[in-house]
């Protein structure tokens, strides 16, 4: 069966031949008929020009530009929606993701899966950002519907039916860890060690993490909007119960005038919550701002002959 590649890329110049290279020393003589779409996120440097580039060289190579950097997110729709394969692979640029396992992935996938995810081990890691990211997927087990796993990117191989669920969730805040494990149908994993990126750094800085985490939380249900149910009605009962011991104390016992301590740690306590709150609230509002948009994911700016309209019209 066909399988189709999707590598989003930006800024990967100096990656792209090397990934070439492993991917047809992966693939030759195992996979007969693939094809390759690389996904140019907006690049600044010269990834453009290589992805023309290898387009030319490798038959199987093919390439679509976006006018800007819309994000991982969108360059991976943008490739999926390309795939015509009926498996489609999603591997970063980066060699991270080692094309050698797409062998057993392949595997694993006739053998009746519909989705195999290559699951990464944290060795190497800075230990701070692991530990966080395992508090980050003990609360997502909490709070989200679908379960996310720990170490699960990103990397992974679809059959068409999964494919074509994945591509008729319409939302345009896309967080497809999530979407994927949506989705749903039969899933193998398998486990890969970790790989230090071949060159360049992650894009991935500290703060990007935190809204990626933060998107992921609030995209699946509004249970963090219950969570302030419960929080506003725990409070209220327990300034209730308070408000009646101080009554009953005044009744009793005269008028106090102290309890500056209290009152400060009431009204701060109280306004921490709310403000807490008021920014879920507000998260889910900005949501449903955007998705009332209907903005398209991504612009098209450029893509290799196979792509352009004409070209599908003929296939
Ligand atoms: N990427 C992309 N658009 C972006 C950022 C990243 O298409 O805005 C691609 C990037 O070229 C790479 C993959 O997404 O192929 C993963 O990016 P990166 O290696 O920076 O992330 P990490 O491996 O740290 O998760
Ligand atoms: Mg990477």
């Amino acid at each position: 069966m066909y399988l189709s590649m999707v590598v989003p890329c930006f800024n990967e110049e100096h990656g792209l031949q090397r990934l070439h290279d492993a991917l047809v020393a992966a693939l030759s003589g195992r996979v007969r008929d693939y094809e390759v779409i690389l996904v140019d996120d907006g690049s600044t440097d010269r990834t453009l020009r290589e992805a023309r580039r290898l387009a030319a060289l490798n038959p199987r190579f093919r390439y679509v530009s976006l006018s800007r950097n819309f994000g991982k997110e969108a360059a991976m729709l943008c490739g999926l929606r390309h795939a015509r394969g009926g498996r489609v692979a999603l591997l970063d640029a980066d060699l991270q993701h080692p094309p050698r396992l797409l062998r057993r992935m392949l595997a694993l996938l006739d053998s009746g899966y519909d989705q195999v995810v290559a699951r990464r081990g944290r060795d190497g890691e800075n230990r701070v950002r692991s530990a966080l990211s395992k508090m980050y997927y003990w609360a997502c087990r909490r709070l989200v519907d679908v379960r996310l796993q720990d170490g699960v990117g990103d990397f992974r191989v679809l059959s068409r039916r999964a494919v074509d669920a994945v591509l008729s969730l319409p939302e345009y805040h896309r967080f497809s860890k999530g979407l994927f494990a949506w989705i749903g149908f039969d899933t193998a994993y398998v486990s890969f060690r970790n790989v230090p990126r071949g060159g360049g750094g992650s894009r991935w800085t500290f703060g990007a993490l935190v809204n990626y985490g933060i998107d992921g939380l609030t995209s699946f249900n509004s249970r963090p909007l219950r969570l302030s149910i419960y929080l506003g009605v725990l409070v209220a009962l327990l300034a209730g119960g308070y408000v009646l011991f101080v009554v009953a104390n005044t009744i009793v016992d005269g008028v106090h005038v102290p309890g500056y301590a209290t009152l400060l740690a009431g009204v701060l306590g109280l306004g921490g919550v709310q403000l807490l709150f008021l920014g879920v609230l507000g998260e889910y509002l900005g949501k449903s701002y955007f998705e009332a948009k209907r903005r398209p994911h991504y612009l098209v700016k450029e893509s290799s002959p196979e792509f352009h309209p004409q070209a599908r019209a003929l296939r």
